[in-house]
């Protein structure tokens, strides 16, 4: 049995499926030059045909335009003078097939790599990954790919990226274990809106396990069992059954309203990354939509930025699928630990204390305008609330929100309708912003605190390290007066004050962020029903003195201890 961290809830139990690159190790070797010829073109067959059969899975999701890449990788793998380069080191060189392969394919690279034009040098990507495949399949390597899976599976990998989690195939992919990561880590995440059981931070799972060997996974206690007994195989299918009837039990609270025994009433809304997540936050019993992450949107496209009208689409299909209800859309929050595959960032040494978020958007205004022109077109579909991630002072939001207005004027100049009902808030994840939100809430019309980034900003730990993953402390005295700091001067200026970081999510701590006056709740969809169902045991007026209690404490652990007492829940947050 290994442990981790429980980053998602849920049990299951299926093979494992282990996605690692192949490491290839390839010396040169001296061969008969007509046998490594007939392996050659097998291998080029059969890398064509493996790019053919991918295209066809990805072509259900994907645009003409975004399916071109794999058109080219195709050209490149019929190219004759790439054919031909290859046989030449083979009878030249008289050198196995493999080792010419690689001798071209490097070569290839390099030229590339070396041109002026900086689209040509961003081929040289496209080059790596057509004859990384053509030499796995030169060696007998097999390269995973989860698209193309027709059983279900437990995914086994070092980390996954959050582009990697959201292209996981939901009908097979029954849950993922990964050797790095933080609960926060954006692949964590979107396993939760997923509702993909997952244990991240388990170190020794590539070595414990191999392709197709049993496995359980329990997202909840943050166990993962390789190789299980029979027993073990029982028990935790009694557990899977126990989970789903809670889960089912809960589902009398959907259409009830979030309000405590005295009567104090929140909203619970959900986090969305993308439009089609919109049914599960609408099945959830979310009351509104409290953070739509639009990074999403523009991993998902191949080539370029999504352009005005592809966004356009996305916003409009949210906003009138909530039929009037709040949707609060997210600019653009790109760099950190969230990459583009067609644009390439300035080399940092620190990525998630650089250009990122909002500070990306300031620099290269002419894709923030078009993203906040798509919004603001938007708007008049539906409830529309704006908001700028990762805001560190008040400069940066009066710029970002100037940049909204000019938006505004040159829309209506061109005789496009924009909503006059749309609030422009600031996210509060940045601790400097915290301290200053009775300055930023004159400005702002809401806040909503991003506690994941809060959290390892407070703390300096990057929120992907898994050996500092006992720093995401949401109840350390320092996030709380953070927390405090920013409630209140949202308050003072009227403004209502939501949090959408991971931690509005968790059953341990919603009983004190209630007593500190928070609002809004927003958390990916699985958890509203079961966070609804605490608040409605819960009196305000003892959270309010709760909260005041748990903030005298001197640490996480102590302020854990006082909740469990007074509300009885196990902590959800880091499960070693
Ligand atoms: C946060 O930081 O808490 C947040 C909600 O944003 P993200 O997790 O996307 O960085
Ligand atoms: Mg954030």
């Amino acid at each position: 049995m290994l442990r981790g961290i429980a980053a998602s809830q849920g049990i299951a139990q299926a093979k494992v499926y282990k996605l690692e690159q192949p490491v290839l190790d390839i010396v040169r070797r001296s061969a008969d030059p007509d046998e490594e010829l007939a392996k050659l073109d097998a291998a080029l067959t059969r890398t064509a045909a493996d790019i053919t059969r991918i295209r066809e899975a990805a072509s259900v999701q994907l645009n003409s335009a975004e399916l071109a890449v794999f058109d080219a990788h195709l050209m490149m793998i019929d190219d004759p003078e790439f054919r031909a380069q290859i046989e030449n080191t083979i009878r030249n060189d008289k050198v196995c097939a493999e080792y010419a392969a690689k001798q071209t394919a490097e070569m290839m690279v390099m030229i590339f790599e070396g041109m002026d034009d900086a689209y040509m040098r961003e081929r040289a990507a496209d080059v790596k990954d057509v004859t990384f495949r053509l030499l796995c399949n030169l060696c007998g390597m097999e390269i995973p790919n989860p698209a193309m899976l027709d059983e279900p599976v437990i995914i086994v990998a070092r980390d996954l990226t959050p582009s990697d989690t959201a292209s996981l195939n939901r009908q097979f992919v029954r849950g993922f274990v990964t050797e790095t990561g933080g609960r926060t880590s954006h692949s964590a995440i979107m396993a939760r809106s997923l509702e993909i059981p997952a244990v991240v931070g388990v170190k020794g799972i590539l070595e414990a396990t191999r392709n197709g060997m049993p496995l359980i996974l329990d997202g909840r206690d943050g166990i993962v069992i390789p190789d299980p007994s029979e027993e073990q195989v029982s028990a935790y299918a009694l557990k899977a059954d126990a989970f789903r009837k809670e889960r089912e039990a809960l589902k009398a609270l959907k259409d009830k309203p979030s309000v405590t025994a005295d009567g104090r009433k929140v909203v619970l809304s959900g986090n969305i990354g993308s439009p089609a997540d919109l049914e599960s936050v609408l099945e959830s019993g979310a009351e509104s939509i409290g953070l739509f992450r639009t990074e999403f949107l523009y991993m998902q496209c191949e080539n370029d930025f999504p352009d005005e009208e592809m966004q356009f689409e996305a916003y409009r299909s949210v906003l009138e699928g909530m039929h009037g209800r709040r949707v609060v859309i997210r600019t653009l929050d790109i760099g950190g630990d969230k990459k583009l595959n067609y644009y390439s960032f300035e080399e940092e040494m620190n990525p998630f204390l650089g250009v990122r978020a909002v500070r990306f958007c300031l620099l290269r205004k002419d894709i923030f305008r078009t993203q906040l022109r798509a919004l603001l077109r938007a708007s008049v579909y539906g409830k529309l609330s704006i908001m700028f991630p990762m805001i560190a002072t008040v400069e940066e939001f009066r710029e970002a929100k100037k940049c909204c207005d000019e938006a505004r004027a040159e829309l209506i100049a061109e005789g496009i309708p924009v909503s006059d009902d749309v609030e422009v808030g600031c996210m509060i994840e940045v601790p400097a912003a915290a301290v200053n939100a009775d300055r930023l809430a004159k400005y702002a019309d809401f806040f909503s605190i991003g506690t994941n980034d809060l959290i390892q900003y407070a703390m300096a730990a990057d929120r992907t390290s898994e050996p500092l993953s006992y720093l995401y402390q949401p109840l350390n005295p320092a996030v709380l007066r953070l927390i405090k700091m920013t409630v209140e001067g949202a308050h003072k200026y009227g403004r209502w004050c939501g949090m959408c970081g991971e931690m509005a999510g968790d059953e341990l701590t919603a009983p004190v962020l209630l007593g500190l006056g928070l609002d809004e709740f927003s958390m990916s969809a699985p958890s509203v029903l079961s966070v609804r169902q605490m608040i409605g045991t819960l009196r305000y007026a003892d959270m309010q003195q709760l909260a005041a209690d748990v903030l005298e404490c001197d640490t996480d652990a102590e302020a854990a201890e006082l909740l469990k007492k007074a509300v009885g829940k196990q902590p959800q947050t880091v499960v070693q």
